[in-house]
């Protein structure tokens, strides 16, 4: 049993030399995240219609994975590199950061480099009904976040047969950045729903950034997480 015991320290110490070797190669770090971290990925399912769908064919849907993993970073601020070529992204990732940081519960700051940024924000686009996705690392010893990929889905976001008003970007930068935070998702109204885009930041997403971060990081025991992968899918309307 202390045999046991003393190879899982010597595997935990092996893991955090792995990210620290490779703290400045994104590949490598992405390679090693899979291994040695806790895998976040949330969606936020589009809601928009094609033009040619009338409203009341709208339908209902909710599918949720339980099998979710939690992490929030260690400070409530984080460094977030935002370039985005298409003016309508970068002004709502900008405008999204802004209302963050006037919660005053959490505060982005920008930085220029991509390789040293804690969060990334970059756009995908995929047909996979997903208008705003986000993967979060989470050192699974610590239960701290290492790193995030926020990506907005330009073949829905920038597509005008979906509808989506500036507005409602700007909400899904904000429910992405929410889960970048460390927020899961809420039926409640709140930027949070799995639908992403029709709420903008509310007093009850403000209360629950707060709460996560008055409360201690929740790390899963190292003989269970070091090797868990993890993804969440959860997806509504
Ligand atoms: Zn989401």
């Amino acid at each position: 049993m202390r045999r046991f015991f003393s190879t899982i320290m010597l595997y935990a110490v092996i893991l955090i030399g792995f990210s620290w070797v490779y703290h400045n190669n994104d590949n490598a770090r992405a390679a090693v995240n899979r291994i040695a971290y806790n895998f976040q990925q949330l969606k936020s399912r589009v809601t928009g219609q094609k033009a040619t769908t009338t409203a009341s064919a709208k339908t209902q849907q909710t599918s949720s994975d339980s099998d979710s993993v939690s992490g929030r970073w260690k400070k409530t601020t984080a460094t977030v590199y935002v370039s985005y070529e298409n003016q309508t992204l970068q002004q709502a990732a900008l405008d999204a950061i802004a209302k963050w940081n006037a919660t005053g519960s959490f505060k982005f700051t920008q930085t220029s480099s991509r390789k040293n940024a804690d969060i990334v924000m970059t756009t995908m686009s995929k047909d996979n009904d997903a208008a705003g996705m986000t993967q979060m690392s989470v050192d699974s010893l610590t239960g701290y976040f290492v790193h995030g990929m926020v990506y907005l889905n330009t073949a829905y976001l920038l597509d005008p047969s979906y509808g989506y008003t500036m507005e409602r970007i700007v909400n899904t930068a904000e429910h992405e950045l929410g889960h970048a935070i460390g927020l899961q998702h809420t039926n409640d109204i709140s930027v949070m729903q799995p639908a992403g885009s029709l709420y903008t930041i509310q007093q009850r997403d403000i209360d629950a950034v707060n709460e996560l971060y008055s409360s201690q990081a929740s790390s899963s025991s190292a003989t269970s997480s070091s090797i868990k992968t993890s993804t969440q899918n959860v997806a509504a309307n």
